[in-house]
């Protein structure tokens, strides 16, 4: 008998007919013997619906109403999910986060998990029934006040109880077929990645990969949680994230695991800056009072007659106005001349441990993108990631441009999109 947490994305739970589907699927895994904890997500775009709902209510809704909205979403499909599995004759229970013993900090929409004390969850085990825990929210530890955990944060709730409950494996169904070399939505031959490192599906969530969730994947890391992403669409076997990689270190590992990208920042060049020791680090450290957290920096070199120069660096665009708002108010103490804000950027980014050891990646990714006419803004590198911003709507071309130059194209037709609206 095993303990196994199931977390169900908001593609799995849609309707009516997925929620009894999923269903099914939790009851046989009951009445195989295990001990079963379910984290669902809200119903299809309903986070989506109600963000969109509040932004028409008023432009700058208060953050701590916001997440009280959000919350209301999987509390819909906890309940419903519950009752699916009760008709099936399996005894289930819904939680919401706070129920659940999901203790976070107080940043209202990013909030992250403190503590996890799950005691009505262990108890709900013990008395035979299927715990069913709303995902993505938690509480505050002195004010009780309900938080979210950020977009996707269904994926950390699933992982931060598997880790508190000492689960055998946590397994995230979603409308794929696991992880693959690239967004099977932008690359349909795109192939699907058996087994990959902590290490390198952080690289890829941290770059857009949003099949999973980069706090869930730290998250992961740090207890050593186990964690198969698979489809709640098929039977198939999906992909294992996991420490122990075959072949890692090896001359057979792969040189590239696979192509992220993400559509989701936004870029803010500050233009005209003196060039003198101390700028810098002012301007990064309004924008870090700002709570924005920045991706790629980009400083030009000054033109020596003017001592001026310009300093770009990307953000989530959901942080840019926010970001603007505090950079302006500091204008007069940085000295700069004047703002850009550019949200119709799109970063591509190759991840793979192999590029460690291969020289020469970076001048094949940037010969295929100039053969496919792409340019590119801004270029940024880890030890095992590499990553582009180019204009967006170049986006989709360069990472096909990128996955074939790689040959990361599969002969099989693997990559089925079994549901969403990719939103
Ligand atoms: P869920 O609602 O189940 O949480 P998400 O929409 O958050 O699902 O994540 C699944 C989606 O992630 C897929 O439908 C796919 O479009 C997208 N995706 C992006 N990159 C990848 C990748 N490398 N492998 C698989 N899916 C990816
Ligand atoms: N419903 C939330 C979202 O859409 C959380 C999640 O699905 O993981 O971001
Ligand atoms: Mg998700």
């Amino acid at each position: 008998m095993a303990l196994i947490v199931q977390k169900y994305g908001g593609s799995s739970v849609a309707d009516a007919t997925s929620i009894k589907r999923v269903a099914k699927r939790i009851a046989e895994a009951k009445r195989g013997g295990n001990d079963v904890v379910v984290v669902v997500s809200a119903m299809g775009d309903t986070t989506d619906n109600l963000i969109d709902l509040a932004n028409e209510v008023t432009p700058m809704p208060p953050s701590r109403e916001m997440d009280i909205l959000l919350t209301a979403g999987e509390r819909i499909s906890m309940a419903l999910l519950a009752m699916a599995i009760e008709s099936l004759g399996v005894e289930a229970k819904s939680f919401t986060g706070q129920q659940a013993g999901v203790i976070t900090d107080t940043r209202y929409g990013k909030a992250r998990i403190i503590d996890v004390a799950p005691g009505r969850i262990t108890s709900t085990l013990a008395e035979g029934a299927v715990a069913i825990v709303a995902g993505f929210q938690g509480v505050t530890q002195h004010t009780n006040d309900v938080t979210t955990l950020g977009r996707g944060g269904s994926d950390t709730t699933a992982v931060a109880l598997a880790a508190a409950l000492h689960a055998d494996i946590c397994e995230i169904y979603t409308d794929v077929d696991g992880v693959f070399t690239a967004d099977p939505r932008i690359v349909p031959s795109a192939r699907r990645i058996p087994r990959i490192s902590y290490d390198e599906m952080m690289e890829m969530a941290a770059s857009g990969a949003k099949v999973l969730g980069l706090r869930c994947v730290e998250y992961a890391r740090r207890y050593g949680v186990p964690v198969h992403v698979r489809s709640s669409f098929s039977g198939r076997e999906g992909t294992l994230v996991t420490d122990e990689i075959e072949g890692a270190g090896t001359v057979e590992e792969p040189i590239i695991s696979g192509v992220a990208h993400d559509r989701s920042e936004a870029k803010i060049t500050v233009v005209g800056v003196p060039d003198v020791p101390g700028k810098a680090a002012k301007i990064f450290e309004v924008v870090a009072g700002a709570e924005v957290n920045i991706d790629m920096i980009v400083q030009n070199v000054s033109v020596a007659a003017t001592g001026l120069t310009d300093i770009s660096f990307t953000l989530p665009a959901t942080d840019g106005q926010h970001c603007i708002a505090a950079l302006t108010a500091a204008q007069a103490e940085i000295g700069y001349d004047s703002l850009q804000y550019d949200d119709t950027i799109g970063k591509l980014s190759l991840v793979g441990a192999g590029m460690r050891s291969h020289p020469g990646v970076s001048a094949k990714l940037f010969a295929a993108l100039s053969a496919a006419g792409i340019n590119l803004e801004m270029i940024s590198t880890s030890e095992i990631r590499i990553s582009v911003v180019t204009r967006a709507d170049h986006l989709d071309d360069a990472v096909r441009a990128a996955h074939s130059a790689f040959e990361l194209d599969s002969t099989e037709d693997e990559a089925v999109v079994y549901g969403g609206t990719g939103r």
